[in-house]
């Protein structure tokens, strides 16, 4: 009796919802290049003992790895590819070392020999001719063949993602999305429900997923999986890669993430991220993370904390999603130590090792503590405030200094934000008027204070040189009155404080794009006629095509400038003279023609009328 009442209340606790069996958080690794790691004698140690990399991420609370399978890792010769190498045969050989450890294994097939992303889906060699059925029978034949494989070795996956970010499709051009003899999302799903069918018949509980890059991109997942709805394509998880430095903010993929849940009510695995823990370079081969800028961009320093907070923050937006669908994380490439022979591609280097978990030596970094305390999901103190950015504004007497309204603060776990600061403007007034030094106090909401040094410089007329641009060193925090044309997503005003990016003042003029980009930066004043001189300043890591300053519908012949960039904190400063301005008006432009990854900053210019 009493038994059965028990049982009753069970029945109606998990009916209620209260016992609901909650499946465990997913803390990933991908781990799809330690086949090579370990081949080329990389080892991996906890506290200075040498350990298996796979037990040591087991300790640290990791319940998932991840694998990326290609078809054929070789080139025409029968020469490895590198980057990992990863046949299923290879993959097959880490699986079945997580299995007996309790975790269980995402396998992401990319249905090529080599990487596929959204800029690349090139088909297998041995598949480079088929289409149609044949294709189709392929992608069939072959999914089902690596799944029986790996069961066979006692490595069968857990989740398996159909193809890899592919935003625009996969197996090109037959299941291209968008673009030249594009099979379209008819072509894309016709593969991808083969795929999926062959998963399915091998073993139902498989969890499949479709995968997208870009997580702060609402309105590309939307257009995606809506088509995947309506197409009927049968999948459970929706797969994206976010990484702060290209994907938006925490704030983008949250909103994107709270709509995904209510519009699909699919499970939503983060299974690509990762952030620096250092900016240093191991093996020569320049980082992809390798410039303070990402770091300022993505809003936490590249520490070992940084990389925790980061991954802490993460956690918090997953676990902030409707209806528990935001289900876990994976860490890409967490254990990619600098290990020669170990590069993205045969005889190159690790372009990853300072995002890796480890060391570059291979000992595991203590942010790797913070998983299990994602784990117990534990509240955590909110952080103080480390340090914060002090203003240095020059003014002339009667002039106001423009004090800006938000102060770049460094927290206490690493983490970068803009936080709004009050001035205390009550001895203003009678300060501006005399030149010398003023410290003006501000206050952050969390009731910090600091300090703005105010130098009032020269007599009220003799030094006050206009300046005819507007808003000519970003300090609106706001591009207008300028103008982007072009590659408008490449160009931003981001806080860059002195001593790091910005010449003066807060704010620079910041261009940076990850696929080839140009635009053009312009901004057209009236002003008196006579004779004006320009100039800006300029810092950046070169390599474009070009780089020019142009003035133009001034009166006179169109000039322009070519500019090389040469480096980090290299500033240049451009100039052009002797402009003799006659048709009342002027127009300055800055002309960018970009290659993936070119960057600069710039700031002040001034446009100065010299008689
Ligand atoms: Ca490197």
């Amino acid at each position: 009796m009493r038994s059965t009442i028990l049982v009753l209340l069970l029945i109606s606790l998990s009916c209620m919802g209260i016992m609901k069996p909650t499946e465990e958080f997913i803390i990933g690794v991908d781990l799809s290049m330690l086949y090579e790691i370990e081949r080329l004698g990389g080892k991996f140690y906890e506290n200075g003992q040498q350990k298996d990399c796979l037990e040591i991420l087991k300790d640290k609370g990791v319940n998932w790895i991840r694998l990326r399978v290609w078809n054929d890792p070789t080139d025409e010769d029968g020469k490895p590819l590198g980057g990992g190498n990863c046949s299923h045969v290879n993959m097959t050989e880490i699986a079945k070392r997580a299995k007996p450890l309790g975790m269980k294994v995402l396998l992401d097939f990319h249905y090529s020999d080599w990487w596929a992303d959204p800029g690349k889906q090139n088909k297998p060699k041995a598949w480079k001719d088929l289409h149609g059925e044949d294709l189709k029978d392929a992608v069939y034949e072959y999914t089902k063949d690596v799944l029986t494989y790996m069961r066979e070795h006692d490595a069968s996956p857990d989740m398996v993602q159909i193809g890899n970010e592919v935003n625009n499709g996969f197996l090109w051009p037959d299941g291209l999305i968008v673009g030249a003899g594009a099979g379209g999302f008819e072509g894309f799903t016709g593969l991808l429900k083969e795929a999926i069918r062959a998963v399915r018949e091998f073993d139902p509980r498989i969890t499949v997923m479709i995968h997208l890059a870009e997580g702060g991109n609402n309105e590309l997942f939307r257009w995606f999986f809506d088509e995947m709805v309506n197409r009927n394509v049968d999948f459970d998880a929706i797969g994206i890669s976010f990484y702060p430095y290209w994907h938006g903010t925490l704030e983008d993929l949250q909103e994107n993430l709270n709509d995904l849940a209510k519009r699909y009510g699919k499970k939503i695995v983060i299974v690509e991220t990762a952030y620096a823990w250092t900016l240093q370079d191991a093996d020569g081969h320049s980082n992809i993370f390798g410039h303070i800028s990402m770091a300022e961009q993505a809003g936490y320093l590249p520490t070992i904390q940084g990389q925790r907070s980061f991954l802490i923050d993460l956690a918090k937006v997953l676990r902030q999603v409707p209806n528990d669908l935001g289900v876990g994380f994976f860490y890409w490439e967490g254990a990619w130590i600098p290990v020669k022979g170990a590069g993205w591609k045969t005889n190159e280097g690790n372009p990853w090792e300072n995002q890796a978990l480890f060391y570059f030596n291979g000992d595991a970094l203590p942010s790797l503590d913070v998983f299990v305390q994602i784990l117990q999901d534990q509240p955590l103190p909110p952080p103080q405030v480390l340090q914060a950015d002090e203003p240095s504004i020059e003014t002339a007497p009667g002039q106001k200094p423009q004090l800006p309204e938000e102060i770049r603060v460094v927290f206490s776990n690493d983490s970068i934000k803009t936080v709004p600061v009050v001035w205390d403007l009550s001895s203003l007034e009678e300060m501006i008027y005399k030149p010398g030094e003023y410290l003006l106090k501000g206050t952050l909401n969390d009731g910090t204070e600091l300090r703005a040094k105010v130098t009032v410089r020269g007599t009220a007329k003799a030094d006050a040189v206009e300046n005819y641009l507007v808003n000519p060193s970003f300090e609106a925090a706001s591009l207008d009155p300028w103008k982007v044309e072009g590659e408008t997503k490449a160009v931003k005003v981001v806080i860059a404080s002195p001593p790091v990016n910005a010449h003066n003042g807060k704010y620079a003029l910041n261009y940076w794009l990850d696929k080839p980009f140009n635009f053009k930066l312009y901004q057209t004043v009236e002003l008196p006629n006579g004779t004006y001189k320009l100039s800006f300043w300029i810092h950046g890591g070169g390599g474009e095509n070009h780089l020019r300053l142009i003035i133009s519908e001034y009166g006179g012949e169109e000039k322009t400038l070519n500019i090389t960039n040469t480096g980090w904190l290299k500033w240049n400063n451009p100039k052009i003279d002797e402009i003799k301005v006659t048709s009342g008006r002027i127009t300055i432009t800055i002309d960018v023609d970009a290659n993936s990854g070119n960057w600069a900053w710039i700031d002040d210019f001034a446009l100065l009328k010299t008689d």
